[in-house]
């Protein structure tokens, strides 16, 4: 039988990352003293996850990029933080969450536990040699493993790729970029821009081999070998592979909450099941997974003013999406490409403006390289939001 949900039960918030921390200070602006709790399988360390690809270019360590750890944000928020505790279930029906045999009562509760990397087939992402990078522990054991190495070997041209080889190139490394794609970040950046982008990344000294893909990964003694798929053989001494992110949906889908790429929400955050939100990367609000700092700060906010009694759906704007690649720095608003639109690009050099206009004229999106990223504003605020409240695009 379900248990009567009290109104002492926490609002309880499954992960430590931008999302969850950003809900809880969200929510004490609203309510000093309402019960909260988060859990967290990680230490609890606030930190900007951005700030991961640009750590050699500002000259920060792991440690460096802490900003508060888990206690001093624990005495901030006036909420309890239960760290290096993994979340195994969730009983909704009796507002339940289950690590191993514990059952935790909660009043609402908020999945903030953020996406998976995509790994490799074990041939390639099996190899102890291969590193990805999705959290502030993860770029620890990278930055000792690269130690006294100097030669890199990225596995893939998408942004964080990207932002991966500009930065690696800033402290020194020799970086190669392997992707199956023919450019860099498809799907993100028009040809003409992903062109500039490349263009500018060789400049620096990064090498590119597009369009092949890893096959296999193999140790030779302090050296690795990264074979590819047309037969050709790199060395090197550290594998980065940074080849996508997945939102993390298992244990929602375990639980009976409705997932497709990501926990499906409304605008409200609000999941399939009653008293159950999803927030950040893991969620899928409305048909739109924007793994981005951007839309999980406004959807914080709309959240909580949901959970402090006043229902608000999230607004999201056209937001530009910032590559930190500083040799070649990019806005992108990607558009959602239509039958009748058409890109129409302006390039100087590695500068370029590139707009997508529907049949009528109108403009749906852009790509902005070099110089012409400060047109960034002046054209977000012409292409249409992504979620208004009445209105999705
Ligand atoms: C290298 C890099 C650079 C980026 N740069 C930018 C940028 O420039 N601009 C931008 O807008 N976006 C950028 N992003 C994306 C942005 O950082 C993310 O969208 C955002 O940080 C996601 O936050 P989150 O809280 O949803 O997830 P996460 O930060 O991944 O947090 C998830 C939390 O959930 C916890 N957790 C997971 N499973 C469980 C469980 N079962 N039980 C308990 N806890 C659990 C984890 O320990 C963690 O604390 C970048 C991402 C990366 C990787």
């Amino acid at each position: 039988m379900a248990e009567a949900v009290t109104d002492q039960a926490p609002v309880v918030i499954i992960g430590s990352g931008l999302a969850g921390y950003t809900l809880a200070r969200e929510i004490r602006k609203r309510d000093a003293s309402q019960p909260l709790m988060m859990i967290t399988a990680d230490d609890g360390a606030s930190y900007s996850k951005p700030m991961l690809s640009t750590g050699f270019t500002k000259g920060k360590t792991a440690d460096e990029l802490v900003q508060a750890d888990a206690g001093a944000m624990a005495e901030q928020l006036n909420m309890e933080i239960r760290t290096h505790t993994r979340v195994t279930g969730i009983d909704p029906g009796a507002h339940n969450v289950l690590i191993g045999d514990e059952r935790l009562h909660y009043r609402q509760l908020v999945l903030a536990w953020g996406a998976d990397v995509i790994r490799l087939p074990d041939a390639v992402s099996g190899s102890l040699a291969v590193s990805s990078i999705n959290d502030l522990e993860d770029y620890r054991r990278f930055r000792q493993r690269l130690g006294g190495h100097r030669r890199v070997i990225l596995l893939g041209a998408g942004l964080i790729g990207c932002e991966y080889a500009n930065d690696l190139r800033n402290g020194g490394y020799d970086v190669t970029v392997v992707a199956p794609s023919e450019q860099v970040m498809p799907g993100l950046l028009p040809e003409v821009a992903a062109s500039a982008v490349q263009a500018a990344l060789e400049a620096e000294g990064v090498t590119f081999h597009l369009g092949v893909a890893a096959e296999a990964v193999r140790e030779e003694g302090e050296a690795v070998q990264v074979h590819l798929n047309d037969g050709a053989m790199l060395q090197g001494d550290v594998v980065v592979s940074a080849v996508g992110l997945r939102p993390r949906t298992r244990l929602a889908a375990d639980a009976s909450l409705a997932v497709n790429q990501g926990i499906l929400t409304d605008r409200l955050m609000a999941t399939s099941v009653p008293d159950v939100y999803a927030l950040g990367d893991c969620a899928e609000v409305e048909g739109h997974v924007l793994m981005y700092v951007m839309p999980l700060m406004a959807s914080a906010r709309a959240l909580a003013a949901t959970l402090t009694g006043e229902p608000t759906p999230v607004q999201w704007g056209a937001m530009p999406v910032v590559v930190k690649t500083p040799c070649c720095p990019v806005a992108v608003v990607p558009p959602e490409l239509t039958e009748d639109g058409v890109w129409e690009a302006e390039r100087e050099g590695n500068n370029v403006r590139a707009v997508y206009r529907s049949g009528t004229g109108a403009l749906l999106g852009f790509a902005l390289t070099g110089d012409r990223v400060i047109e960034k504003q002046a054209l977000a605020r012409e292409v249409p939001p992504v979620l208004t409240p009445s209105v999705a695009r």
